[in-house]
């Protein structure tokens, strides 16, 4: 049976630069901690500024070489990755709830998910594809090329801490890019752990290059002003994506942003409401809450809100939280002391603005709690439009019913945001279900489903939820430039 103490003993705690794995300049190190003990799991190499040069000057090097490489083999290396991150699941998924807190089940989902990543682009790496054109005064002909961008930086969150950074190591090996990535300081270990898979898989040297650290600005900021990478993809927060635009601007990267979210998520009276239950829970309690994809708004209608909202808060009281790795847990803790702060003060915001608690509202108590960022599923009813809930990410698992009475009245009050990921729309009438997919503001919506992410669709947001798309058949054209050949006849 695996442990975690031998998980993370072969887990790799170096920096992985131009294909090996090294210890930081001056041997700096920093703690990985388990959320849901507050006890320190391991220490990992804390890359420097120098150390960010290192892995750039790697991928450099390596780019002309594997833009050379044939895509059939860019795809096979890929497609051996699937292939180790499946036989090695229950590893992987024993390291990812000891450094992210998510249940074993929702880490096997992730690393299923990250793995499907590489399968698509694998079959994509080959598809990769231009034009021929004759002018049209008949004269010349136009010839029309798609080449790898260059080298990337990549920056990822601790959420989906494997996904997260397989949409985007995919199809940049695939397009024959390389790549630098910083992964979230708090969840290293599963970017490690991949790249070491990639390494067994055949990746080249220097192709990607992992640097854990916990100064991210100080780390990527000169290495975004630096000149050589053309590109920079980055998934967190609005705030952060917003800084790394405007790094980006003097060398004028390519920009790939998925940022936060503000997901509203729409009832209609006329709805299957067993489906529209399963959904919310999907919607609101995938990574307990900590998702972009996040229902953040429950906007119910009137006919149906008392009976959605009573059967939501009977299986969100049914859960049974705990650490992640114990039998039979599904919502383990979050993230860390600061993450759980932020939920209590949104909460305690919406109930003294009115919002009536139907169940939970705080922290559980008791033992296996203890060290633990733990918060109890919790539903609200009555949550008006100014509580802070409305406008901010909750990240964790509190499910805020309003009601509205109009479709017209449910479209504004979910495009009332600067946010424009995903929505969720609950209804058995398909002219409605497509008049509200046109009418609302986001890069996704959900309809009659509580997700919505796929390896094979484009996922992404608008507003201030992001710039680009990852997956489907668009993901691999944030790496390939567009180069026209002009030929005189
Ligand atoms: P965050 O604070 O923006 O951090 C994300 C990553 O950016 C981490 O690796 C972080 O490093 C790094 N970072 C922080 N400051 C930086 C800087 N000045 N320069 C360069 N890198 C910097 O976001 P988070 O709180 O970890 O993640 C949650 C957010 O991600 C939410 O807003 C969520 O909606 C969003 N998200 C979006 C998607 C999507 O696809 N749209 C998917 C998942 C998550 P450290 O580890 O050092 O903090």
């Amino acid at each position: 049976m695996t442990s975690v103490e031998s998980v993370l003993k072969k887990t790799p705690k170096d920096l992985f630069i131009g294909g090996r794995w090294v210890p930081a300049s001056g041997g700096r190190t920093f703690d990985v901690d388990d959320p849901a003990t507050g006890e320190v799991l391991c220490s990992v190499a804390d890359a420097t500024p120098a150390d960010g040069v290192a892995a750039l000057d790697a991928a450099v090097a390596a780019q002309p070489a594997w833009a050379a490489h044939p895509p059939r083999e860019r795809g096979e290396i890929l497609r051996r990755a699937f292939e180790l991150l499946t036989t090695r699941i229950d590893d992987l998924a024993l390291l990812m709830t000891s450094e992210m807190g998510k249940p074993l089940a929702d880490s096997r989902a992730e690393i299923t998910y990250a793995a499907e990543f590489f399968r698509w682009f694998s079959e994509e790496a080959v598809r990769i594809d231009g034009g021929y054109q004759v002018a049209p005064n008949g004269t010349g002909r136009f010839l029309v090329m798609r080449q790898p961008v260059g080298p990337c930086l990549f920056v990822t969150p601790w959420n989906f801490p494997m996904a997260m950074g397989t949409r985007k190591i995919g199809p940049a090996i695939a397009a024959g890019c390389t790549s630098v990535i910083k992964p979230a300081h708090q969840t290293p270990l599963s970017m490690l752990a991949l790249a070491e898979i990639l390494q067994e898989a055949g990746l080249p040297d220097g192709v990607l290059n992992v640097v854990p650290a916990v100064g991210a600005g100080e780390l990527m900021e000169p290495l975004i002003r630096d000149g050589r990478a053309r590109k920079i993809s980055f998934t967190g927060s609005t705030a952060v994506g917003r800084r790394l635009i405007e790094q980006s601007a003097e060398q004028v990267l390519r920009v790939s942003m998925e940022l936060g979210g503000n997901a509203p998520f729409l009832v209609f009276d006329d709805a299957d409401l067993d489906k529209a239950v399963d959904g919310a829970m999907l919607a609101k309690m995938r990574n307990m809450g900590e998702a972009c994809t996040a229902a953040n708004r429950i906007y119910a209608q009137a006919g149906i809100a008392e009976e959605f909202g009573r059967r939501l808060a009977e299986r969100m009281g049914a859960l049974r939280v705990g650490h992640g790795a114990a039998d039979g847990v599904q919502v383990g803790p979050l993230i860390d002391a600061k993450a759980r702060t932020k939920v209590t003060e949104l909460v305690s915001d919406a109930v003294d603005r009115g919002a009536k608690v139907v169940i939970g509202g705080k922290a559980p108590e008791g033992d296996g709690y203890d060290g633990g960022y733990f918060y109890s599923p919790t539903v609200l009813t009555d949550v008006p439009t100014d509580a802070r809930m409305a406008t901010e990410e909750i990240f964790g698992p509190v499910a805020p019913i309003s009601v509205f009475q109009t479709e017209q009245e449910a479209l504004e009050l979910a495009n009332d945001t600067e946010y424009g990921l995903v929505s969720y729309v609950f209804t058995t009438d398909l002219a409605r279900g497509l008049r509200m997919s046109e009418g609302l503001e986001t890069g996704m919506v959900g309809l009659n489903q509580g997700i919505v992410s796929n390896p094979a669709a484009p996922f992404g947001g608008v507003k201030h939820s992001g710039l680009g798309r990852e997956g489907g058949s668009t993901g691999i054209d944030e790496f390939l430039e567009t180069k026209l050949v002009a030929i005189a006849t």
